[in-house]
Parts: C-alpha cells; structure tokens; sequence
C-alpha cells in the first residue's frame, strides 16, 4: 500500500506520519516512512540545490525539472522496490505537491507537469493521500516555533495569500479525486488528528 501526506506549512504531516506508522507497525505491518523532495541519496542532494537558496538561480521550469529528477530517482530506488516487496510505503509529500506549488502557484504550465508525472511516475498512484488542512495563520505560527530562530526555507517565508492560494490548491485536488484523497481537519491536537487519520486509512485500506 501506498500513503502519501500533503499539505501546506505546519500542518504536521511529519508529527502524523511517524504516528501512523507506528500504529501500522503495531499492526505488524512492514513499513518505509519517506519524503519529498528526497528520499534516496540522490534526491537529497537534490533536495538541498532546491532549498537552500541555489533554487533561486533556476527557472521554474528548470526547478520543476530538478523536483522531477529527485521523484524518479526516488519511486525508481526506494518506493517501487518497497510495494514490490509488500511493504506499506507512507510519504511525506508526493505529486501533488508538484500540482500546487508548481502548478497552481508556480505558473508552470499544467503540459509540463503532466508530462513529467508521466514520465516520473507512470502509473504509480497513491492508494490514499492524506491532505491535512489548516487555516494559514496557523501553520505559519507553527512553522515559525518550530524553526526557531533559524532561517525561513525558500518557501516558508513566502506571504500569506501564498499560503491562502496554497491551501485553495490542495483542497480543489481533494474534491477533485474523493476516491484517492481524504481532507482531513488538522485544527486540533496531535491526538486528535491521528484518530482522523487513523479512521480514513482503516475505512479505506485495512480488511
Ligand atoms: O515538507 P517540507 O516542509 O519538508 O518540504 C520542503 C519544502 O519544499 C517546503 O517548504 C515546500 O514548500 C517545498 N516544496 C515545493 N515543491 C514541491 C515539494 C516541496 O516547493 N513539489
């Protein structure tokens, strides 16, 4: 089985990632937990050209393009391999991620992305993808506890109508494919959105 999480900032993907895996892992299930952009060797170097400020010396395109390479080298080396084996694959991010921030907020036209998600990802898709929603302000603050003092990724630092147009994005891919994608209410304590995560893959996956 195939798990993706997406969603803006702070909306605690990877605080509910590592819950449900291990409550999958209870279960006596094997699973990877991995991310995007990286996951493999490879992506990850990819990963840091992106978010560490060199990104900003490449155009969209180009940007969308390095992000596309990071993906293959990922679903090629460490996501195919784990399905092929039976493993649950859970994901940090995945292609939507590509379709709102690239897509509907980068103005990179809708051919490319599509092309590239051919290319990247065929026919792989997610049995379920997890879109955990929150008001803006709220993710941000969260963000902004969470780094610190440190420095703002590329992307965090972006304004709030950004982020409103980010949060619009994810909840049109919701609505627009219900059988694959659940939107899950993120406004609550770490707990209690488990539970909602827990109740959506249970209804959906688990005999
Ligand atoms: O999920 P995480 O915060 O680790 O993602 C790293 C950053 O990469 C995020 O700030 C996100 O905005 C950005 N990103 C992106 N396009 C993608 C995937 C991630 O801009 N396709």
């Amino acid at each position: 089985r195939f798990i993706t999480f997406e969603g803006g900032e702070g909306t605690g993907k990877s605080t509910q990632i590592k819950k449900l895996a291990s409550r999958l892992s209870a279960a006596k299930l094997r699973i990877l937990v991995t991310r995007e952009p990286g996951g493999s060797p490879g992506a990850e170097i990819m990963r840091y050209l992106v978010l560490s400020g060199m990104g900003k010396l490449l155009g969209p395109e180009a940007e969308t393009l390095l992000f596309a390479a990071a993906r293959d080298d990922h679903v090629r080396t460490v996501i195919e391999p784990a399905l092929k084996q039976g493993t649950w694959v859970l994901c940090d991010r995945f292609a939507d991620s590509t379709r709102a921030y690239q897509g509907s907020l980068g103005s990179v036209p809708a051919g490319l992305i599509n092309a590239m998600q051919r290319v990247t990802i065929g026919d792989l898709k997610p049995d379920l993808t997890i879109i955990l929603d929150l008001p803006v302000e709220i993710g941000l603050q969260r963000a902004a506890a969470r780094r610190g003092s440190g420095t703002p990724d590329r992307f965090e630092g972006e304004n709030l109508k950004f982020h409103e147009g980010l949060r619009d994005a994810y909840r049109k891919i919701a609505a627009e494919e219900p059988a694959r994608c659940v939107l899950i209410d993120a406004n609550s304590d770490p707990d209690t959105v488990a539970g909602r995560v827990w109740a959506a893959v249970r209804d959906r996956l688990l005999p």
